[in-house]
């Protein structure tokens, strides 16, 4: 019956966090998530909101292994949602590139049937560079703001740094740099996901960071 008193405790206070006893000096203490029992936080490990103490680390770690989530800590989102997510964002920006190419089409069209064939050269590749411009721009926007582009949000995932802190636009800008990496060896970078332990994909082992449910 104890036990039960001790555990109504920690979940009426998800952080686990106790208040040090009164006296000043005296080391901050948490519940462990295990056994319910407060120690110093010195004597214990943490994981995302949880704290567990030394002895029962190695149960809570053959949990994690075994898929347990725990509360607070970060949910990594699986393969096949993040490929949803992607193939939404893809046809959000293709349709965007499409109507810009048309558009860009017809101001170059003249050009490009002109017999002055350096403009035929260049212009596509001005084309090309605009296109990426526009996916770099959509994807660093709707990150550094929202933590999460319009694919993401409809399959309810985010981006966040390795610490499960929102990521800067800096970040998220260099992050879809790093993604063209993991696009451009066949797409390993983006299978590396299905099998990290933290489903991380190359480019977000490139920017310490981790896509995870919201
Ligand atoms: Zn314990």
């Amino acid at each position: 019956m104890a036990d039960w008193a001790e555990y109504a405790r920690v979940m009426n206070n998800s952080a686990g966090v106790v208040a040090a006893d009164g006296a000043t000096g005296t080391p901050e203490k948490s519940f462990c998530s295990e056994c319910g029992r407060a120690f110093s936080r010195e004597e214990m490990i943490q994981y995302g909101n949880s704290w567990v103490c030394a002895g029962c680390k190695p149960i809570f770690v053959q949990k994690l292994k075994e898929g347990m989530t725990v509360s607070g800590a970060m949910e990594y989102a699986g393969f096949w949602l993040r490929f949803g997510a992607k193939v939404i964002d893809w046809i959000i920006v293709g349709a965007v590139n499409m109507i810009l190419s048309f558009a860009a089409g017809l101001i170059m069209f003249p050009a490009l049937s002109s017999p002055n064939s350096l403009a035929a050269v260049i212009l596509p590749f001005i084309l090309q560079l605009f296109q990426i411009a526009i996916a770099a721009a959509y994807t660093t926007w709707f990150l550094g703001k929202y933590a999460a582009t319009p694919g993401k949000m409809a399959c309810g995932i985010k981006v966040v740094t390795g610490d499960g802190d929102k990521v800067s636009y800096l970040r998220a800008f260099g992050r879809y740099f790093a993604e063209m990496i993991s696009a451009i060896i066949l797409c390993i970078g983006y299978i590396m996901a299905a099998f990290d332990e933290q489903k991380r994909a190359l480019h977000d082992r490139i920017c310490d960071t981790r896509v995870i449910r919201k």
